[in-house]
């Protein structure tokens, strides 16, 4: 049975969710949905893939009532668009007509092959379209939207998160302070990254952490994660965070340089925005720049909380190859040590940077980043100006996504089917 936790659409609780995949100029493939809640953006493009298994679908798109095609890029942009379809039908229930199957329309990076629907469960009812635009003019459907989305974010920004409400799923990798886990937000329906970090310290600490978080309900950056709120279970705090599907540029390898470029460019805009909230980040690295399949591209774990930083250096052990030298040796950290790890982050070794190859301006940028007196380094307006972030700094979220799309697929077929 279907049911979709997401605010007004409770009332969607016994509907059966018929996605129909369409195929270009063969019909179409009608996939029923039981899994309810758990449905993610992931999971649609597996049975895409399945359904039009020579192609690689990275995306795919819905029509609006305008007809106008929305393209679905992540989980984020799955809710919407299931969100919009809850309002269509139950447009469609009030006048008493019959309900739509959600229409969907493939992207493929390559043209669709044979179509091969063996040993996929879905009910076929191939054939042609019996679509038409869901007539959703009045405001019924929008209002609900609005309603929809702002209940979200009631729910989201006021630290009602807690622990009950959420389900822990995969783990998305281990720090030196704790650990990352998927999740799902059960009220909102929304997907999570929940950072669990234990910590052995009293309740005096505990609250000094809490308020010094306050701050991270006013960042407010398309560079910068998105933060949903904290709480203490018994020794450890979980931290609730935007998920980004795309995962850390510490696991992809080659990163071509125009990709980086633009990946610079955002990471430069979320330091100088940090900077002017007078937080510094203390730990540029490649694992704190997160990406996703939107091609946006944010910076996580900096450090606001000067508690919370102190508590984990408890536990921490090594050493850590970002930071700058002065830091090293003990003197004062300033912006210029965040300037440090910025430029060694994007000049790392093999993981990181191709092998040869590399321009004039962007060699300046990370000579200029690294130079050794903090001085000397780049300024905010000075990074922001640099040849390098100029020449990459025209908003083409598309480079990033494309480039995380291919890096995903090739991941995933690396892993053979599940
Ligand atoms: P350190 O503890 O030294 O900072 P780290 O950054 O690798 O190292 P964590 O911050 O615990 O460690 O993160 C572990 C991993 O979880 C990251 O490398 C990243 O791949 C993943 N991760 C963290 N936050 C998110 C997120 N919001 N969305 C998706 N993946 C995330
Ligand atoms: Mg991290």
């Amino acid at each position: 049975m279907l049911w979709l936790a997401i605010g007004p659409f409770h009332a969607m609780e016994n509907q059966v969710l018929v996605i129909r995949i369409k195929i270009p100029n063969s019909g179409a493939v009608d996939w029923t949905v039981h899994s309810g809640p758990q449905l993610l953006f992931r999971d649609v493009l597996d049975v895409i893939g399945q359904v039009l298994p020579e192609a690689t679908t990275t995306a795919f798109e819905y029509e609006d009532e305008d007809g106008d095609r929305i393209t679905v890029r992540s989980d984020e942009e799955m809710k919407a668009m299931l969100s919009y379809y809850y309002s269509t039908v139950m447009e469609q229930q009030v006048n008493g007509q019959l309900i739509e199957p959600l229409q969907i329309f493939p992207r493929a990076c390559k043209p669709p092959g044979e179509r091969n629907i063996h040993g996929l469960k879905v009910n076929t009812r191939a054939g042609p379209s019996q679509h038409s635009s869901p007539a959703v003019s009045d405001s019924l459907s929008s209002s609900s939207l609005k309603k929809s989305s702002a209940e979200l974010k009631k729910i989201l920004a006021n630290g009602q998160m807690n622990e009950q409400d959420i389900r822990y799923r995969d783990t998305l990798g281990h720090g030196n302070g704790g650990t990352v886990y998927k999740a799902y937000h059960v009220p909102s329906g929304k997907i999570l990254a929940v950072k669990v970090i234990l910590l052995d310290i009293t309740l005096e600490l505990q609250k000094q952490i809490m308020s010094e978080l306050e701050i991270l309900y006013k960042c407010d950056s398309s560079y910068i994660i998105g933060f949903y709120g904290a709480f203490f279970v018994e020794n450890r705090i979980s931290i609730c965070t935007e998920f980004m599907d795309g995962g850390s540029l510490d696991v992809y390898r080659k990163i071509p340089e125009h990709v980086l470029g633009r990946i610079a460019v955002a990471v430069v805009k979320g330091l100088t925005y940090l900077w002017s909230l007078k937080i510094l980040h203390r730990d540029v690295k490649p694992s704190n720049m997160l990406v996703n399949t939107r091609g946006q591209v944010k910076l996580c774990d900096f450090g606001v909380s000067t508690q919370l930083v102190n508590s984990i250096a408890k536990t921490y052990v090594g050493t850590n190859a970002y930071m700058a030298p002065e830091r090293i040796s003990g003197e004062q950290y300033g912006i210029h040590s965040d300037v440090w790890s910025l430029g060694i982050s994007f000049m790392e070794d093999s993981p990181v940077l191709p092998v040869g190859e590399f321009s004039e301006p962007f060699v300046h940028f990370i000579t200029q980043c690294m130079r050794k007196q903090p001085k000397e380094r780049p300024a905010p307006e000075e990074l922001m100006g640099h040849p390098f972030i100029m020449q990459f700094n025209d908003g083409n979220a598309a480079v990033v996504s494309m480039w995380v799309c291919r890096a995903l697929e090739e991941r995933r077929s690396q892993k053979g089917p599940p």
